[in-house]
């Protein structure tokens, strides 16, 4: 795997393990780029097969859904489908060993992911959903969780398959809607005082597959270097940003397990 990189990077990434582990308090923020990686598409891109008619104002915001459920139910169980065989890959296995032996040292690691899917709980990570959970539902009209859509249960439970007909909320009658937070919708409170405090504390954030120059990432990002804080980017496509004080322009697959070799050699 080293001999994959250019010399310039193992410099970079041999600086950015000996700055980390020389400090405390990590927070990391994930985006699509790590799920990306994994073969799980964004989503958020231009839309093709089946849904290359509609945009993501037809999809995944609160009016859509009121306009027509039937049609954003069915987007999510089509996602699900995609996304269901799909499984963590290296830079999800590196983290969830950081924050493994983080446990026995005195290293607080602290991730938090912009993504939906559950590839880092997969890997055995501890993190913070700032969008919701693709594989949680509930209702759209009194918000009561509907049943615990484990991943587990769309795998073993004929009963819960990736039907397309609505289901309704036995408290309220309203429609089931998946816990995802869409556009035009506040992130979850709870997790976002999470992900501010970590930020705000930490010695190191590290924003791995999103740009850190868009908003939640950017605000994280931000508060951080404002607190002190040295920013590290992983994306093998890096926006140029003054606030980020190393960068590895390489896929977190290849970056991780080579940082986290490094750093607890
Ligand atoms: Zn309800």
């Amino acid at each position: 795997m080293l001999a994959e990189l250019s010399p310039a990077l193992i410099a970079e990434v041999k600086l950015a393990a000996k700055l980390l582990a020389s400090k405390r308090r990590i927070c990391i923020l994930t985006g699509a780029g790590i799920s990306a990686e994994s073969g799980i598409p964004t989503f958020r891109d231009k839309q093709t097969g089946l849904w290359e008619n509609y945009g993501v104002e037809d999809l995944a915001t609160p009016e859509a859904f009121v306009r027509d459920p039937k049609l954003v139910w069915s987007w999510y169980q089509w996602r699900r489908q995609v996304v269901v065989d799909k499984a963590p890959n290296l830079a999800h296995h590196a983290l969830a060993e950081w924050q493994y032996h983080a446990q026995t040292s005195d290293q607080q690691v602290t991730l938090i992911t912009q993504n939906v899917d559950d590839l880092h709980e997969q890997a055995g990570s501890s993190v913070t959903h700032l969008h919701g959970h693709l594989w949680r539902n509930r209702c759209g009209q009194c918000e009561a969780p509907y049943q615990d859509q484990s991943r587990a249960s769309y795998d073993n439970q004929n009963a819960m398959s990736f039907d397309e007909a609505l289901l309704t909320c036995p408290h309220c009658d309203g429609y089931i809607r998946p816990d995802i937070v869409w556009f035009g919708e506040a992130l979850p409170v709870n997790e976002w005082q999470t992900a501010e405090a970590a930020a705000t504390n930490c010695e190191v954030f590290i924003s791995i597959g999103t740009s850190s120059l868009v908003y939640p990432a950017a605000g994280l990002a931000q508060l951080a270097k404002q607190n002190g804080a040295q920013v590290i980017e992983i994306n093998p496509d890096p926006t140029p940003n003054t606030i980020v004080d190393i960068t590895l322009a390489e896929k977190a697959g290849m970056i991780l397990p080579l940082l986290i070799q490094e750093m607890t050699a």
